[in-house]
């Protein structure tokens, strides 16, 4: 707008030069912005973020916004396991990009934090050295970079559940409120919203319960503005989307004889083939009798009853021998309770599948058994091409994300509704690494803050 005024041949020599006054104090020097970079080091991939807010606001709620989301080249950095030198090289890209929004006088300002999560777990699980290693190299190549390196380290499935749930309830300012007397007032809990994360090897729920958490070990209690939150969190690992469907495809191969599946989330007329060997080297998956080095042919049958029959077996639902405080493995957790936002790749999904606009529970699954029984043909000859990668997968997961939130989380036909599908609040992407940047700058006081005075200009 400021560019368009001064285009306006109508104003005078004067009132241009005061324009251009008044437009450079506020275009030019703008209220002094920090900024900060976290790296995502998730299982299928690793993304960057930056994050700015204006220094003299740093302390209030929702003042952090993104400033850029950068998707790095290549696979998570587990997959660099076997060849750590190269995994620097893959952060490059992203790392650059960063450098050249950031103001080159605030690089050395800048606090820069990689957090890994589910595939660098499992991996440290598998091997640990081999995890040292990935991050030895992590931690050479950004301790180069001009900016304040703060370190590289693996999150607790428990640190990602409870850092996902700041960063909602910070973006949607539900933390603290400024009140128009001049008072800082905290939220009511029940105004809070939970989270439901799906990564790519392990899934997060967290949320504020209506009544007490029995079991200790699923407790996060953090003082954010001077209230004390309790929340109930609790990651599922092997639950995420990729680790599901790779196990679901051995328990299938284990039923199948010989190397032909017939796979009843594939559409009927998919029909591809994929090495063995990758397939197990996850932990999560159960080792097989079979010789590794073959190929397995897999042919859709579009089934999606049967789809959801060889689903259920991978949640070990009668380890909870009907207790009602337990969701699924064994693991405790009460009631859901209020709102909800799902995120990462529930949002992928259920975009994908128009379900994001808040059918009922019902219209959900009926679409996505529709869905499912589309022809593979007509499901590869409507999508645009970017979708390719995960197009096979959408029935599977579709299901799989149905089955987890209903059957394991126990989400009905009521409190469905509660949930909303996204990847992005108030043009921040909701993931663990703004609460993470959140907590570890300091940038959420454990006190209230200080009344506001009025401001000088
Ligand atoms: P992570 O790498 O742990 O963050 O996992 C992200 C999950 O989302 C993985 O299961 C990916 O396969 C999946 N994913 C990422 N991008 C997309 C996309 N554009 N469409 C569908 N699924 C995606």
């Amino acid at each position: 707008a400021f560019t368009a005024l001064l285009g306006t041949a109508a104003v005078s020599g004067l009132t241009a030069l005061l324009l251009i006054l008044v437009g450079t104090i506020n275009v030019l020097l703008p209220p002094d912005t920090k900024f900060g970079i976290v790296f995502d080091a998730g299982s299928s991939h690793t993304s960057l973020f930056v994050y700015q807010w204006p220094a003299n606001k740093e302390n209030d709620t929702g003042m952090v916004s993104q400033a850029l989301a950068c998707q790095a080249e290549g696979s998570g950095i587990s997959s660099y396991a076997s060849n750590p030198a190269r995994v620097g090289e893959s952060l490059q890209g992203c790392l650059e990009e960063a450098l050249a929004l950031i103001p080159k006088a605030k690089h050395h300002e800048t606090p820069m934090f990689l957090g890994a999560t589910a595939g660098m777990r499992l991996l440290s699980r598998k091997n640990r050295s081999q995890a040292e290693d990935v991050f030895a190299a992590v931690r050479q190549a950004l301790g180069q970079s001009p900016v304040d390196f703060r370190g590289a380290e693996l999150l607790t499935g428990q640190d990602e559940g409870a850092f996902g749930w700041i960063t909602i309830n910070y973006v949607l300012g539900l933390l603290v409120k400024y009140s128009f007397s001049g008072e800082w007032i905290r939220p009511l809990e029940e105004t809070l919203v939970g989270a439901l994360d799906m990564g790519g090897a392990s899934t997060q729920i967290t949320f504020v319960p209506g009544g007490p958490i029995l079991d200790k070990t699923t407790q996060a209690t953090f003082r954010l503005y001077g209230a004390d939150h309790t929340v109930y969190t609790h990651s599922y690992l092997c639950f995420g989307r990729d680790q599901a469907l790779s196990r679901l495809l051995a328990e299938l191969v284990q039923a199948s004889p010989g190397l032909l599946v017939r796979h009843p989330c594939y559409h009927s007329g998919y029909r591809g083939t994929l090495a063995l060997a990758p397939l197990y080297e996850s932990p999560c998956v159960p080792a097989a009798p079979l010789d590794l080095s073959q190929n397995l042919t897999v042919e859709g049958t579009g089934n999606p009853g049967a789809c959801v029959e060889a689903l259920r077996k991978l949640f070990n639902f009668s380890s909870c021998d009907g207790r009602e405080d337990c969701a699924f493995a064994g693991v405790y957790q009460p009631p859901v309770q209020g709102q909800f936002y799902a995120f990462s790749s529930f949002y992928y999904t259920f975009h994908f599948l128009n379900l994001t606009s808040k059918p009922s529970l019902s219209e959900a699954n009926a679409t996505i058994w529709e869905f499912c029984l589309l022809p593979w043909k007509l499901v590869e000859g409507s999508a645009p091409p970017d979708q390719d990668p995960w197009l096979r997968d959408y029935c599977a997961s579709g299901l799989y994300f149905l089955t987890l939130l209903v059957e394991g989380y126990g989400f009905s036909e009521e409190t469905w509704g509660g949930i909303e599908f996204r990847q992005q609040a108030g043009g921040t992407d909701i993931s663990w690494t703004l609460g993470y940047m959140l907590n570890l700058t300091n940038l959420i006081p454990a006190e209230v803050p200080a009344p506001r005075r009025a401001q000088s200009f």
